[in-house]
């Protein structure tokens, strides 16, 4: 099928969130605590809805459960994929996903959760948490029970352009002044490890020390899964992970560009600048489920692109 089917996001409101997506990308965010955008999203708990075209008005769940052409009829009860956009205005928690074995038994059959952060922007000295410094399962134990959080969480600098791939198991925060990019395993699962002792309206969030423990690889291993750029001279593209959940390419545009579209089915997110693809005029904040079958698509103006696939 030759049609691109845009998406608006739904948004949701918490309490280390902000207003960054109003600026940068001119979203009617419901207030300025808008933490997370679900901007392709079939997850119950918040769907995306298309905008315009054949299927205006319609979620993404609605989409693969009455349209699986689109999806090149490929088998499972939900959407796989949950990309969302995360304005964090203070620390988020520090968490750690199971695996789909670990969920499958613990969690009702739901999915486990791999995810990966790309790095849209952030303040000068904002910094993130991936892994942690313990040798072995006995010594993990040991410095959570203790609170030792500052010599346990590896912790660095980030930049505007960085990208994390975060396989479930990972213990991961997303820190203060980050606005990114997630493309993650539709899940809800997490287990939250700390929570810098703070209260939401007049108590501590709930901990789940037990699973984490059971789910934390131990001892931490590094993945850097970045490609190296190949520059085309009107485009360079970058792998930046290939893992049995997704794959995640960046394209970034200087005048024109061919992506071909012969998976099941392509997501694009639009993540700086402007341009067209094909007859579709796209911007920043535009998010794109480029359908089975549709062949290549001509990209042209100066831009950045995500994409994804299966
Ligand atoms: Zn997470």
């Amino acid at each position: 099928m030759r049609e691109l089917i845009f998406f608006e996001p739904y948004f949701k409101q918490v309490l280390w969130g902000g207003h960054r997506m109003r600026e940068t990308f001119r979203y009617p965010i419901p207030g300025d605590d808008t933490g997370e955008a679900w901007v392709i999203s079939a997850n119950p708990h918040g769907q995306s809805v298309v905008r315009g075209g054949t299927y205006d008005g319609q979620s993404l769940g609605q989409l693969w459960d009455q349209h699986r052409e689109l999806f090149g009829n490929m088998d499972g009860a939900e959407f796989p994929l949950l990309v969302k956009i995360i304005d964090a205005n203070d620390h988020l928690s520090i968490q750690v996903h199971p695996d789909d074995a670990y969920a499958q038994i613990h969690e009702n059959g739901s999915q486990g959760k791999t995810e990966c952060w790309y790095i849209l922007d952030c303040e000068d000295d904002a910094d993130i948490i991936i892994g942690h410094h313990a040798k072995n399962r006995k010594e993990l134990k040991k410095m959570i029970d203790s609170g030792q959080w500052d010599s346990l969480l590896r912790k660095f600098p980030i930049h505007k352009g960085d990208f994390f791939y975060i396989p479930s198991g990972t213990i991961h925060a997303i820190r203060k002044g980050t606005l990114l990019l997630e493309v993650q395993q539709n899940s809800d699962t997490t287990y939250r490890l700390y929570d810098y002792d703070r209260l939401q309206d007049g108590k501590p969030r709930q901990l789940h020390l037990a699973q984490s423990l059971d789910v934390i690889t131990c001892p931490h291993t590094d993945q850097n899964t970045r490609g190296k750029e190949e520059d085309h001279g009107s485009y360079q593209v970058c792998t930046l992970v290939s893992s049995p959940y997704f794959t995640v390419n960046r394209w970034n545009v200087k005048t024109h560009a061919a992506i071909s579209q012969n998976f099941p089915y392509m997501l694009i997110d639009v993540t700086a600048g402007s341009g067209l693809l094909d007859k579709y005029e796209v911007k920043a904040g535009d998010h794109i489920l480029v359908p089975s079958g549709y062949g290549m698509i001509q990209a042209q103006g100066v831009m950045e692109l995500v994409v994804t696939h299966i």
